[in-house]
């Protein structure tokens, strides 16, 4: 099959049309530790009530709020409780246990004072200073799940946080969607190897290792094939090695110059084409195409239009055959700090920095040369500010939408010290 020649595809039809071929990979079971930034692949269930049985929240003692119903009683130490352990007295009319935070409740107590509010008066013997509404302080059984509650639901995402819920529930094995096998594959006779000696002619190719950041911090280790040649044969034996992954990343030789083989040549191999061409700037010569259940990104040559097109197609796509519901970099709206001139027909995505403004809201600036040849670019940018395709341009001070790239994750000052930075 072949496509329309003539038909361009927006970024909004491009990204429907990638999302509807990405699909699961199956599921694998595997251990905890090893699940960071995986998604589960099953609901998971709370093992028993959290907390099992009603618990102090606070080092001090257990008391019956019977005894303290006006403050400054003296009660009898009867039990020393730690977390832990299992308490064995049942407290009794002026009695009271000292207790630890998060150890359990004794039969017969209904209240804890914290320690802050007693004194002291013997070994045995302490005053409890205050008066004491029941159930103060105390954590009941089950208020933090209850057994057989779903606490983690199939799809979610396993950050640090929930490997610590995961062991809570006494999970050390997960079920966990199978990560794709990726390929990367470069094309272009003038590219030099990075292991290659230098070449005053030569071009540092550069996108395979790009790209390969890109995916690892996904998650996914990528396999390189290496350097294609221009030559369609040669480039064939290449794909098709490609074509055995779940995605196969393909940069450079996409657009329509006389040395660009790939389009024909994915389409030689069966290759289904789905669209190849994008109305984004940079990042024009795009292709996407499917082999069963391979998909074939033609990414373009220019490093910048490479990496902006992975975070744009290939990143959701990941992510949502990594089993995430998230596919989406997070958004935030900021003022520019200067204007952008804009011709209306494309998004145009523009490398920018973030800094915080006096009044909490973000300035956006360009990073400086927007040419899609520029990696200095990306190697400095917090996010890419979208300019939609429709916009006549935008002046200083105009609000923009603003894709969060890594690079934008952490900031060099905090708040926490005296003139921001250590
Ligand atoms: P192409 O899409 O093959 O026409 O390439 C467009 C531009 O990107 C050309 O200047 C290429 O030399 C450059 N280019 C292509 N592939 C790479 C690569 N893997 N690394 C760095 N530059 C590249
Ligand atoms: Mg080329």
């Amino acid at each position: 099959m072949t496509m329309n020649d003539e038909k361009t595809y927006s970024v909004a039809d491009a990204l429907a049309c990638v999302l509807k071929h990405a699909t699961l990979r199956g599921v694998e079971e595997i251990a905890l530790d090893q699940a960071l930034w995986r998604t589960l692949a099953e609901d998971v269930r709370a093992n028993r009530d959290q907390p099992p049985y009603d618990v102090s929240a606070m080092d001090g003692f257990a008391v019956r709020s019977a005894d303290l119903t006006v403050g400054g009683a003296a009660l009898t130490i009867v039990e020393d409780i730690k977390a832990g352990d299992r308490p064995k007295a049942t407290l009794g009319a002026g009695q009271c246990a000292r207790i630890m935070t998060g150890a359990a409740l004794p039969t017969g107590a209904d209240a804890v004072i914290r320690v802050e509010d007693t004194r002291p008066l013997t070994d045995t013997l302490v005053e409890i200073t205050v008066p004491v509404k029941p159930g103060n302080d105390i954590r009941r059984r089950g208020d933090n799940m209850r057994c057989g509650d779903v606490v983690l639901t199939a799809g979610t995402a396993i950050t640090p946080g929930v490997m610590g819920l995961l062991a809570t529930v006494k999970r050390a094995r997960v079920s966990v969607h199978a990560r794709p096998r990726v390929a990367i594959l470069s094309s272009g006779d003038e590219l030099e190897a990075l292991d290659a000696p230098l070449n005053p002619h030569g071009i540092p190719e550069s996108n395979s290792h790009a790209l390969t950041g890109q995916v690892q911090a996904l998650g996914i280790d990528p396999v390189r094939l290496g350097i294609a040649p221009d030559k369609p044969e040669v480039l064939a034996r290449y794909i098709r090695q490609g074509l055995d992954y779940d995605v196969l990343l393909v940069s450079g030789g996409s657009s329509v110059g006389m040395h660009d083989h790939v389009r024909p040549t994915l389409e030689a191999l069966g290759v289904v084409m789905h669209f190849w061409r994008v109305e984004m700037k940079p990042g024009f010569p795009l292709a996407f195409g499917t082999h069963g259940s391979t998909l074939v990104f033609g990414l373009p040559g220019n490093p910048v239009s490479s990496m902006v097109s992975f975070e744009q197609f290939v990143s959701p796509t990941l992510r949502r055959m990594l089993g995430h519901r998230s596919l989406f970099r997070r958004t935030l709206t900021a003022r520019l700090t200067h204007s952008i001139k804009h011709r209306p027909g494309r998004v145009e995505f523009v490398r920018v920095t973030l800094v915080a403004g006096n009044d909490g809201r973000w300035n956006a600036a360009s990073t400086g040369s927007q040419s899609s040849g520029d990696l200095t670019s990306m190697a400095r940018l917090d996010g890419l500010a979208i300019v939609p395709a429709d916009c006549a341009g935008l002046a200083a001070g105009d609000a923009v939408q603003i894709q969060l790239l890594d690079g934008g994750m952490f900031q060099e000052t905090s708040g926490f010290l005296a003139d921001g930075t250590a």
